[in-house]
């Protein structure tokens, strides 16, 4: 997972961006970077590490526009790196930011390869950055060209494109990760997240599944559903306040931190879990670690809300110092019902609740745990690693 940002402002963006990455790196990061359409070019800065690196760079050599896109990323194809970091472009006509994974980019790629196109990344990003000037380039306008190369994408994504050709002018697309139009006055924005842009709106768009959405200048957004027609998605205010950055009721942050738990593990998860499947490369290039736990919860029936129910209830068990009894399947209604003390804690916690004493966040007794592993993970894991293949 990582976080996507983008904005078309009457402003500068650089600082919306960044801001915006900041309150994103709950998701996960290893990278960051910013495109900015500045001076009549796509001007970009990539950085390794936290949001701060990119800071760092950004006080050397701001980035002023109008219009841009910023990524933190959590590598899932290459390593985590500058040159894998996004943006990425393509001959700094098109610039992509793009969180999932592209699952079919190996068939896009030999096939740009054939056709000339160098590639100066690891990532499956890249060959969304090459498509889309191959179309640009037939005469497409950066709508119409995202619009025909989605079409031929496969697996989970949440796009930010835009393009030198159409200065203040961002594109978003929306399959399986999420995406938010935040709607400001006479500006727009695109993020992963509507905390990214508290600080600019509080009203927002919650895109659909297979949306494709167009922010101009002055504030325009045009949305088209899967099937290409124009509709108008209700915009919501966004009620809870700025919640993200301040301590709220909590008496203090790690208490909120603890309490936030299940809800940003089951964000975390989004876009990698597909109704079907769990999409094994969003665990990373060292992914054949988690090879044995995936192929467990891979060969279950509902294994995705299995594993949303298992982190959920693993969130709640370390809060209250208690253990779930509910077995497999188990989905989140099912562990939060099924665990007395977290139904009196959900959905919201009561701030005005004593703090719990450290000895009683311990989790699964080791000796239980040697039981269940050896007795019941082990031989189903035996039992599916031929039958499941995992790349
Ligand atoms: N698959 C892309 C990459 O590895 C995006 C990963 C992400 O969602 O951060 O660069």
């Amino acid at each position: 997972m990582c976080g996507i940002v983008a904005a078309v402002a009457q402003r500068n963006v650089q600082e919306i961006l960044l801001e915006g990455l900041k309150r994103l790196e709950y998701r996960g990061y290893d990278s960051a970077g910013m495109t900015v359409f500045n001076d009549g070019v796509l001007t970009r800065h990539r950085a390794l590490g936290k949001v701060a690196a990119l800071t760092a760079q950004l006080d050397k050599a701001a980035l002023p526009g109008f219009s841009g896109i910023a990524h933190t990323r959590w590598a899932t194809h290459g390593k985590p790196s500058e040159a894998n970091a996004h943006p990425h472009h393509s001959s700094d006509q098109v610039a992509v930011v793009h969180n999932g994974i592209i699952e079919n980019y190996e068939a896009i790629k030999e096939s740009l390869q054939r056709s000339g196109y160098a590639f100066s990344s690891e990532t499956d990003t890249e060959v969304i950055a090459h498509l889309l000037f191959e179309k640009l380039a037939d005469g497409l306008s950066l709508f119409d060209a995202t619009q025909q190369i989605v079409n031929g994408l496969g697996g989970a994504y949440a796009l930010g494109v835009m393009c030198a050709q159409e200065p203040g002018v961002v594109v978003g697309a929306r399959q399986g990760s999420p995406l938010v139009v935040g709607v400001g006055i006479n500006e727009a924005f695109l993020a992963s997240d509507p905390l990214a842009l508290l600080p600019v709106t509080d009203r927002f768009i919650y895109l659909e599944e297979g949306d494709l959405v167009e922010l101009r200048e002055q504030g325009a957004i045009r949305i088209v559903d899967r099937h290409g027609n124009d509709v108008e998605r209700p915009i919501h205010t966004f009620e809870h306040g700025d919640g993200a950055a301040s301590k709220g009721n909590y008496r203090h942050y790690m208490l909120k931190e603890i309490f936030e738990q299940p809800t940003v593990i089951e964000a975390a998860l989004e876009g990698r879990l597909s109704a079907q499947s769990v999409l094994i490369e969003s665990f990373g290039p060292m992914r054949w670690r988690f090879s044995s736990a995936l192929a467990t919860c891979i060969s279950l029936p509902a294994a995705p809300a299995t594993m949303r129910g298992w982190w959920r209830a693993i969130g709640w068990s370390a809060m209250r110092g208690c253990r779930c009894r509910s077995r497999w399947p188990l989905n989140i209604a099912t562990a939060t019902r099924s665990c007395p003390k977290a139904r009196c804690l959900s959905p919201s916690p009561s701030p005005a609740k004593p703090p719990i004493p450290w000895p009683r966040y311990a989790l699964l007794k080791p000796s239980t745990m040697w039981v269940r592993w050896r007795f019941v993970t082990c031989p189903v894991v035996r039992w599916c690693g031929s039958r499941i293949c995992l790349s």
